[in-house]
């Protein structure tokens, strides 16, 4: 799937149609020290029977996000692509 690398759409800032830069999103890195992923390994922690994340769950599609940023006022926020796409996204150039 290719996405060009400048897409003239709505900014939430601006409140109004801008053109914006076009990057992949990333998705960071992971909070180790979390709530919730303290939470997640205090679960799957000791024996007790096969629970939720013990699975091996095979995602067929991944939510690919794009970060747009506004020309106008220089603030990004997030697109994402269709509800999950197969096909890794990969910006025009
Ligand atoms: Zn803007």
């Amino acid at each position: 799937m290719k996405v060009p690398a400048e897409i003239r759409t709505h900014c939430p800032y601006c409140n109004a149609h801008t053109t914006h830069k076009v990057k992949l999103a990333s998705k960071g890195p992971r909070r180790t020290l979390a709530e919730g992923e303290l939470r997640h390994a205090r679960k799957l922690k000791g024996h007790g029977g096969k629970r939720a994340g013990k699975k091996d769950v095979v995602k067929q599609a991944k939510r690919q996000k794009l970060m747009l940023t506004c020309q106008q006022c220089n603030k990004k926020h997030e697109l994402v692509l269709g509800s999950r796409t197969r096909k890794k996204a990969e910006i025009k150039r």
